[in-house]
């Protein structure tokens, strides 16, 4: 599918009649007549989209220029959902619009290929680029020729909250890299949530308290939606015409495409998600796809939101000490956690040795090497909490952490999935992911891919997690306590990775557990776990056995319609 512009690139200045594509986009773009005179040029990543960090903050508006790049070869690179791609090029135009209305030159580059040969044609016309060091590895590599020849000069990135001299401060003898050590160190640091030098309410994490489960009371807030205009319209038509064969659906009223609307999602999370942020944080249901968790991943990760002004917004704030921690937790510890250690791991490629056709880093501490059952793209697996995790991921790009790393990524493990293409999968399938978020959460704490590098044990559970933190099994054909194959798949995977595992001292007591289970039991749970495999990858339905009692998982044929992809 040829992009709507032609295959050369070309600016949006230079093209008054537009097409269908972008022509309202075009328009509004060509309406705004910068004043002439000498320009600072800066290049705009895809997920820089802010003029209140880096050279940009910094330039009158009269005297800067922006450089904004539309990739088809970026969009085309993996299958992308169509929310994300919709979500980035939506706020992409608008921030070009909101730009231009500033009165910042906009040159707009809509291109078939990538981003280093664009500009590399304007620097070579206006004179080197400014840029904030980019996020994405992916990206910084692309453009690191630019830079050696002088037509980018990049600065550093200021939306990131912590330093690398931080992290490396943190753990002064190298890895093992711990989000505790980091977040400790950083907390003091920085000077986040501290009292009169003591952690405010008297420790580090409360994390121990924020562990109940969601009855239906207090309510889940509504999810905000957004009044669409032409041009976040033309960006839908255009991903569901040009991106026809990439999954998921476009959730056209809940994206946010403007800085008004990223403003408008902090204020709702603020106000309506924060206040119970904390002890519902490992609650999932069928009722809400969120609860109380903020939706603001996709606008933190594109810098439509800023990470310190959550952090400072959430820290001012009259919240129980438990929830505001909580959340400054996320924010202030893991996500700068995960990118440094991604950064410190080259994108883990210094630990291990295995690369796929992209040059990706393919851990497997495991040695976990089959598919993805198709129940991952939407096929219907019987299980109902994986199949209603599924269902909402793919209606627009978002699930909360714990059906992330609870559901998807812990079934998978147990299935002894490819880490790496379960990697993929949640980069494909999810609106807020990069390399530098996605690979650390999926092949370090979502599968121990990379064994103990970065978190103490593999984040695995059996069936009574999921009934304990949510109503799913309630709507589910197999009983938790009984019927459910996912206990027999826990036990299983404990059997199997004994041996790379026995030295593990918080896996002890579990692996003690599978050793007292009775040979008849062990071996049923292999069984089971041979049987799920294969219906799984066959993409058949799983249904409670009548004859076999405990721990079945049939498999049953015809489990719905295939995903496109
Ligand atoms: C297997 C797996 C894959 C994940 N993939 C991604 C991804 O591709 N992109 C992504 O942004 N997050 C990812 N996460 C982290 C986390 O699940 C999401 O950031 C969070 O669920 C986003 O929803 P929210 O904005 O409602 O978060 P909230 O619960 O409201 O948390 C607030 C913010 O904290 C930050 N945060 C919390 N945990 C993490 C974390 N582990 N890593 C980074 N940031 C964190 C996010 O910016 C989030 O918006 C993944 C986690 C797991 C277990």
């Amino acid at each position: 599918m040829a992009h709507p512009q032609s295959r050369k690139a070309r600016r949006a200045e230079d093209d008054s009649d537009g097409n269908a594509a972008m022509k309202t986009f075009l328009q509004r773009l060509a309406a705004h007549r910068p004043v002439a005179g000498k320009r600072t040029w800066v290049f705009v990543a895809y997920d820089q989209l802010t003029d209140r960090l880096g050279p940009l903050s910094r330039l009158d508006p009269r005297k800067a220029g922006i450089v904004v790049v539309e990739s088809m070869q970026k969009g085309r690179r993996r299958s992308y959902c169509q929310h994300k791609l919709a979500f980035v090029l939506a706020n992409l135009r608008h921030f070009c619009l909101e730009q231009a209305q500033r009165g910042v030159a906009v040159r707009h580059v809509a291109t078939e290929g990538g981003y280093e040969g664009p500009l590399r044609e304007v620097a070579s016309e206006v004179g080197p680029l400014r840029a904030m060091e980019f996020a994405e590895r992916e990206l910084r590599e692309e453009l690191a020729p630019l830079v050696r020849d002088g037509l980018l000069v990049v600065e550093s990135h200021e939306g990131w909250l912590t330093t690398r001299a931080q992290f490396d401060e943190s753990h002064p003898d190298g890895p093992p890299y711990r989000m505790d050590r980091f977040y400790r160190h950083v907390r003091k640091a920085t000077g986040v949530l501290m009292e009169g030098g003591k952690f405010a309410g008297g420790k580090l994490s409360f994390d121990a308290e924020n562990r109940k489960r969601w009855n239906g009371e207090p309510a889940a807030p509504e999810v905000p939606t957004f009044a669409r205009d032409e041009v976040t319209d033309e960006v839908v038509a255009f991903v569901r015409s040009a991106f026809a064969d990439h999954p998921g659906a476009i959730d056209e009223d809940r994206l946010p495409c403007t800085q008004l609307h990223a403003d408008a999602m902090w204020d709702w999370a603020r106000r309506e998600c924060l206040p119970q942020f904390g002890p519902y944080q490992d609650a999932m249901s069928t009722k809400s796809a969120s609860l109380f968790h903020t939706r603001l991943s996709p606008l933190l990760n594109v810098m439509r939101v800023l990470p310190r002004d959550v952090v400072d917004g959430a820290c001012a704030s009259k919240l129980p000490i438990a929830s505001k921690e909580g959340f400054v937790r996320q924010v202030l510890g893991w996500r700068e956690f995960v990118r440094h250690v991604h950064a410190a791991t080259d994108g883990f490629r210094s630990v291990t040795k295995g690369r796929d056709d992209l040059g990706q880093a393919t851990p497997s501490f495991l040695g976990a090497r089959r598919a993805l059952p198709p129940a991952w793209w939407g096929e219907k697996s019987g299980l109902a909490c994986l199949d209603r995790c599924v269902e909402d991921v793919w209606r627009d790009g978002y699930g909360h952490h714990i059906s992330r790393l609870m559901v998807l990524a812990n079934f998978a493990a147990l299935l002894d999935v490819s880490p790496r293409e379960l990697t993929d999968w949640f980069w494909c399938a999810y609106a807020d992911a990069y390399d530098w978020v996605v690979e650390p959460n999926v092949l370090g704490m979502g599968t121990f891919a990379v064994g103990d590098l970065m978190t103490t044990k593999p984040y695995i559970a059996g069936a009574s997690y999921v009934d304990s933190m949510s109503d799913y099994c309630k709507g589910c054909a197999f009983d938790p306590k009984t019927t459910c194959p996912v206990r027999s798949l826990y036990w299983a995977f404990l059997q199997r990775h004994e041996a790379k595992l026995k030295d593990n001292q918080r896996l002890a007591i579990p692996l003690q557990s599978m050793r007292k289970r009775t040979d008849a039991q062990r071996e049923d749970d292999i069984a089971t776990f041979e049987r799920v495999s294969k219906a799984l990858a066959r993409g058949e339905s799983l249904a409670p056995d009548a004859s076999a009692g405990a721990e079945s998982g049939s498999p049953r044929r015809g489990g719905g319609k295939p995903k496109k992809r």
